[in-house]
């Protein structure tokens, strides 16, 4: 699926943030591809997205292949699940040998062992205490 697409940006997971930034790459035209387990969060789209929507698990090899996902320039893995994340991701990086592999992650004490295996991390818990902290002081 990916085959024809140039720098494919593919996003697991079309909840809050998965759609909100799936939004925004659409803004930009760039070519995207929106994985969700179950479609109704397609829903969270705007009208005009401009990417491919694809229903699957994303954990299953068989969802990964069906969108030739090593053909894919960066992963974005923002699932609502730490171990589904990192599972994905190191998928994306090991085995398929994507690029740029970055993943959310809520434990903010896990990010190392992300960064320890080349996973670019952004965690939500660290961004708050951190904004937390700069609105508080
Ligand atoms: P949110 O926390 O609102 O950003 O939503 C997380 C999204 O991840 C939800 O839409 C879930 O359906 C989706 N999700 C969770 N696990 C998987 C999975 N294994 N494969 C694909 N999508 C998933």
């Amino acid at each position: 699926m990916l085959s024809k697409e140039k720098d494919c940006i593919v996003v697991i997971g079309c909840g809050r943030l998965g759609s909100t930034i799936a939004e925004l790459l659409s803004e930009e035209r760039k070519n995207i591809i929106v994985i969700d387990k179950n479609k109704d969060n397609f829903i969270n789209l705007p009208n005009n997205f401009s990417g491919f929507t694809i229903e699957g698990d994303a954990t299953e090899i068989d969802t990964l292949l069906k969108i030739e996902i090593s053909k894919a320039k960066i992963l974005l893995v923002i699932t609502d699940d730490d171990n589904t994340n990192l599972m994905i991701a190191q998928m994306g990086k090991n085995i398929y040998k994507i690029p740029q592999v970055i993943a959310r992650v809520y434990d903010a004490k896990r990010e190392s062992i992300y960064k320890n295996l080349g996973i670019d991390v952004i965690s939500p818990t660290r961004l708050f205490t951190e904004k937390f902290k700069k609105i508080t002081v």
